[in-house]
């Protein structure tokens, strides 16, 4: 079937808003600016997203179309062939949906920084630690994303989805569950699953004492180096079995630098690798093996990619 006649499909049984873009360069939606194009890219607008996704992804799995979730793209690296079949940018769906006492959602398309942002306008402490992360809400619920000692998961309290069931997505709720994750471990990456929203704990806090504890978070990312070139953040999961953090022992190895073709180990940290200009996804696999492999060959430790190859 062609693309445009399974879209039209979709459009029979449900309302678009949005952008729909045919053979779309995921460069331009990757924080590593590579990857090649996706045969279709569609972002729902807000008012439609739910509904449309639903639908979308019922009709996709019936009839055999693949379908990628993306985020933010800050932890992606689509490969330079691009992706056969339709990529659903949630970026569309951005926003604070609800606030309770003690709580608030965010809808999964909103940038993390700005879920920052509107909490501090707002005067709720609680998600300082996100502030200067690159991403959406989804991506890094999807991660259990974890910086300053902190992860996602310390302040979630539900999290909205679509779900397949009975042959259709459908919409739940799921509580949290501590169980459920770990270190970068979600329980949404074993099922097939849109994150829609999350709802973490906040509290009233000092707007002063927020703005100070965020700016001085991204103030410390950017003196780290973190955004002077096009990178994924870390490439690497640490692991408490190594004793000591993946970035160390990469540098301990002499491996900052080391480049192919585009891709480098940052001069910075040994444990991100950054596109000096030039970079396909394919110098970046090829310089993530090469860093694993240095890694096992050395020390015996055996490196756990954190950034998804696509
Ligand atoms: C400069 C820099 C610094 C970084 N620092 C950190 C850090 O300190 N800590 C950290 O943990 N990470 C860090 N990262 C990585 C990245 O910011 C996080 O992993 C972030 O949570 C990814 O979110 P995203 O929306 O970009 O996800 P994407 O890259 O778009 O997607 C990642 C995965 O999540 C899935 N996904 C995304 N949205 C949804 C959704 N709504 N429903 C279901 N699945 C979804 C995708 O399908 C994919 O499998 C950094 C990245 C950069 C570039």
């Amino acid at each position: 079937m062609r693309y445009s006649d399974f879209l039209k499909h979709v459009d029979e049984q449900t309302r678009f808003k949005g952008i729909v873009r045919y053979d779309e360069p995921l460069s331009a939606h990757t924080t590593f600016k590579v990857g090649g194009p996706a045969d279709v890219w569609i972002r729902p607008s807000a008012d439609v997203f739910q509904d449309y996704a639903a639908v979308l992804l019922t009709l996709a799995r019936a009839e055999g179309v693949p379908i990628f979730i993306l985020g933010g793209g800050a932890n992606i690296v689509p490969s330079d062939a691009g992706f056969q079949g339709v990529i659903l940018d949630t970026g569309g769906y951005r926003g604070c949906l609800a606030v309770e006492p003690g709580s608030a959602s965010f809808a999964a398309g909103s940038p993390i920084d700005m879920a920052g942002e509107i909490a501090a306008s707002r005067r709720w402490g609680g998600l300082e630690f996100l502030a200067g992360m690159p991403g959406s809400i989804g991506g890094a619920v999807y991660m259990n994303a974890r910086c300053y000692e902190t992860s996602v998961s310390d302040r979630l309290v539900e999290t909205a989805v679509l779900e397949l069931d009975d042959s259709v997505f459908q919409k739940k709720t799921v509580p949290f569950r501590e169980t459920d994750f770990g270190y970068k471990k979600s329980p949404f990456q074993s099922r097939q699953v849109l994150i829609l929203s999350a709802k973490f704990a906040v509290c009233q806090r000092e707007s002063a004492l927020i703005r100070e504890e965020m700016d001085m978070h991204r103030k410390d990312r950017e003196t780290k180096g973190q955004y002077r070139f096009p990178s994924a953040g870390s490439v690497f999961k640490n692991n408490r079995a190594f004793g000591k953090p993946v970035g160390k022992i990469i540098d301990e190895l002499g491996l900052r630098g080391l480049s192919r073709g585009g891709a480098m180990v940052a001069p910075f940290h040994g444990n991100i690798i950054v596109n000096t200009g030039a970079a396909t996804a394919d110098h970046i696999r090829s310089l993530t093996d090469e860093v694993r492999e240095a890694v096992r060959e050395n020390t015996g430790f055996v490196l756990e990619p954190e950034i998804i190859f696509l």
